[in-house]
């Protein structure tokens, strides 16, 4: 956390936008154990726990998209049934700098999608982490996003290169 605050303050001195996606889900989500699904129930709409992390630095402008609203689709993805991408083109957004949770479901899914969108992506290796319910599920998933083109990044790189480049 305290990594990907650096980085989200670096974006917000240099006056690069922030999204920040959230599950959304209502209380009955397909995704839930009680519905079949294979999480226990979390993110529901309006909620505590559908709230960011209360360390999390959220720059005054930043873009809140909510994910999963539907009770009858899952969308590990920022991008699915959402308007991020046209947000983002709209911006002339060409490269996207991804982190948090989970490695291995939405930052995975939205490195994915970004890339089919035609985003460049780099995945800061530093500032997520894997659920892992399978061993090696977040090995494998940042595997899965450098054979989708994405390319993996630490914080330190990032904020080093936005320091480098101060107008
Ligand atoms: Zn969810």
């Amino acid at each position: 956390m305290p990594r990907l605050n650096k980085v989200i303050e670096a974006f917000e001195r240099r006056g690069l936008p922030t999204f920040f996606t959230r599950d959304w889900h209502p209380a009955d989500h397909i995704s839930f154990k009680i519905r079949g699904g294979i999480w226990p129930t979390h993110c529901i709409q309006g909620t505590p726990g559908a709230e960011f992390h209360p360390s999390l630095t959220i720059p005054t402008g930043a873009v809140i998209i909510s994910k999963g609203d539907s009770r009858d689709a899952e969308a590990y993805s920022g991008f699915q049934g959402t308007n991020l991408a046209e947000q983002l083109q709209r911006l002339g957004v060409d490269t996207i700098f991804l982190g948090g949770l989970t490695a291995d479901y939405c930052v995975r899914d939205s490195a994915l999608d970004a890339r089919k969108a035609g985003f460049a992506v780099t995945v800061l290796k530093d500032c997520t982490r894997a659920v892992n319910a399978k061993p090696r599920d977040g090995e494998r998933a940042l595997a899965d996003m450098c054979r989708a083109g994405a390319r993996l990044g630490t914080s330190a790189a990032v904020i080093k290169y936005l320091a480098s480049t101060q107008q």
